[in-house]
């Protein structure tokens, strides 16, 4: 029985095995890329109408202008880019499957710029690129046996437990009270696309270890829910700072905006 089992998951394992985009990494997905982007659609439809959306100030229209940014050097044609700011004490972003940005507007102080957005911007896109929230689904179909089916089922034909693990699973848990952390791997593989991304789209890659180092001291007695999901260390800094001279390069032959603006 133990065999039969072994060989139904290396089966499962050699049939779903896909190569994520920029890193080249190895997953095991067993949703596709067009389930996953339509669940990310449902779900984000939903958030927006359970929270306040922010439209017309100066901070909401650069989360917008940078999003298009980094989705014209994204290359992400089976996306639908949408770009919201919602109103929340909670400094949160996500980027659901399909390209549904959404920036809490708790979370722009420590942005403090618009190359700090973008370090967050493209840190949440690199998750939707390199489909982290299909993996998170997999593990759950596989570990759990919650979400059995759940890869083929709209949002809207789910119980509320199920419905809610889903949406944590593609990174959108706040709304609904439950998150799940991704794991230290994909931290690091969504810091490099974001780096990548934020460099190719014309921000100054540096000042994506300057936004880790302000939001580090968001700590205090109550740490803000993005700090647990997003482990802060001395470490992600180091690797971050290793990295920037690979992409100086895209960065010097981008647009250049430098910090640009300040929020
Ligand atoms: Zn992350």
């Amino acid at each position: 029985m133990k065999t039969k089992l072994l060989l139904a998951s290396v089966l499962i394992f050699s049939l779903s095995c896909t190569t994520t985009p920029v890193s080249g990494h190895k997953a095991l997905l067993l949703t596709s890329a067009a389930t996953e982007n339509q669940q990310g659609e449902e779900a984000y439809k939903e958030i927006l109408t359970k929270e306040k959306v922010v439209t017309g100030t100066l901070d909401s229209k650069l989360v917008e202008e940078i999003g298009k940014r980094i989705a014209a050097v994204a290359n992400q044609p089976d996306f639908q880019w949408e770009f919201k700011t919602l109103q929340s004490n909670e400094p949160n972003a996500f980027c659901l499957p399909g390209g549904k940005v959404a920036v809490y507007t708790a979370i722009f102080p420590y942005a403090k710029n618009e190359a700090g957005l973008a370090t967050v911007m493209g840190h949440e896109i690199g998750h939707a690129i390199a489909r982290h929230g299909g993996q998170r689904m997999t593990q759950q179909m596989i570990t759990s046996g919650l979400l059995a089916g759940a890869g083929l089922t709209a949002f809207s034909k789910m119980d509320p437990t199920k419905k809610a693990i889903a949406m944590a699973a593609l990174g959108a848990g706040v709304t609904y009270g439950i998150t799940l952390p991704f794991s230290r791997g994909d931290e690091t593989e969504a810091d490099e696309i974001g780096l990548v991304l934020m460099a190719k789209a014309g921000y100054d890659p540096r000042e994506a270890v300057n936004f880790w180092d302000r939001f580090s001291q968001a700590g205090g007695s109550a740490p803000p829910e993005f700090m647990s999901t997003h482990p802060n260390s001395e470490k992600r800094r180091e690797h971050l700072r290793s990295l920037i001279p690979k992409v100086m390069g895209d960065y010097e032959s981008s647009a250049k905006l430098g910090l640009g603006r300040n929020l």
